[in-house]
């Protein structure tokens, strides 16, 4: 039997085994497969009559409030109490698309510190080994991963409308509404059967892509028009977006969602680097085509990783230094990679 599906039954005799009491927990700046993937596991959870809640380290971008659950979350920024409670009461703790604790922002102390069996569902790369570790890193998106894992445990029957939405969710935005890493054939079949239990695709595709907001929309230009420079060796697009520009577009969590894809319409753009000054630190997002690794730039400088086509990582320094240092090992990144 092959280790995925040892790593299904495991799952199977952990929920069969008398839990009562779980919590889910997406990575830090989550996204729609993060959110997705909580919200039809935790509804998944509810029909199997186990208690659970979601806890976030952060918060939940608005344009993904429309998930199910999503507005019932707890976040450890919003009440830790109340987050600390739900993990000493749980006998389970789902790690739901991401690889690693360090990926839950000031949840990982808690994690780290709980007592109970957890289990990853997740498709990056590299995962670290918990109790049931389900892990498939060439598969689209964790919601699909996650679908594969009803299906074979329960059947598909039981995924509701509710919960066909936000795995579809899920699948739509970590392929870019079906552009990249979207040729599998099972993505299009695990789609159909999605349809055939009452997902909604157009209230997803509505509420994702048509709820935005003027500022959000005048941010995007401000970036593309002011930040967005080519540089003059390399096939590299970079967009550094400081503090002072995200509060004079009055930025919410996920209002640069997506802008990071934009430079890549241009031919001669292989790799695209947003740049974005937080309080706290700097946070780097990277897309590239075809086969250039842009999560090994992220994990040698910018203490993150990710997928091949799409990674990311942040830094402790001031947004000059963090353009610099992107700027600065922009040649070697290339050199290693025709070597
Ligand atoms: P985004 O650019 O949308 O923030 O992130 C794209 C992908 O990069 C994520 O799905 C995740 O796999 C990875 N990623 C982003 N930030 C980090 C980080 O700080 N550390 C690691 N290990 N991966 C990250
Ligand atoms: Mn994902």
């Amino acid at each position: 039997m092959c280790d995925l599906n040892v790593k299904i039954e495991q799952l199977r005799d952990l929920l069969n085994g008398g839990v009562k009491r779980a919590v889910i927990i997406p990575h830090i700046s989550p996204d729609g497969d993060a959110m997705g993937s909580c919200g039809a596991l935790s509804l998944l959870l509810d029909k199997l009559g186990i208690q659970n809640q979601i806890l976030i380290c952060d918060s939940v971008p608005e344009y993904l409030q429309f998930l199910p659950k999503a507005r019932t979350v707890v976040s450890n920024r919003v009440d830790p109490e109340l987050c600390e409670s739900y993990m000493m009461a749980a006998d389970v703790l789902f790690m739901m698309d991401h690889n690693n604790p360090d990926r839950e922002g000031e949840l990982q102390l808690l994690n780290e510190a709980f007592m109970g069996k957890k289990v990853m569902i997740d498709h990056h790369l590299e995962p670290s080994s918990v109790d049931i570790t389900i892990s498939e890193p060439g598969s689209p998106a964790t919601c699909m991963l996650l679908y594969k894992v009803i299906k074979a445990i329960w059947g598909k029957e039981i995924i509701s409308a509710d919960m066909a939405n936000a795995l579809y969710a899920g699948i739509n935005t970590d392929t870019g509404n079906f552009n990249h890493a979207a040729s599998d054939p099972e993505l299009y079949r695990t789609v159909a059967d999605l349809l055939e239990q009452g997902l909604d695709r157009d209230y997803v595709y509505a509420n994702i892509y048509q709820v935005s907001s003027l500022d959000k929309l005048r941010l995007t230009g401000n970036v593309i028009l002011n930040d967005l420079q080519i540089h003059p060796d390399y096939p590299i697009a970079v967009i550094p977006v400081s503090l002072n520009e995200l509060e004079h577009f009055h930025y919410k969590d996920g209002d640069l969602e997506g802008v990071v894809n934009i430079p890549l319409s241009i031919a001669a753009v292989k790799v695209s680097v947003l740049i974005t000054e937080r309080k706290d630190k700097v946070k780097i997002s990277m897309r590239s085509k075809g086969d250039i690794p842009v999560n090994v730039w992220c994990e040698k400088y910018f203490n993150g990783g990710g997928h091949k086509n799409a990674s990311g990582g942040k830094l402790e320094v001031s947004f000059a230094e963090a353009i610099e240092l992107v700027n600065g090992t922009v040649r070697e990144f290339f050199e290693e990679l025709n070597n």
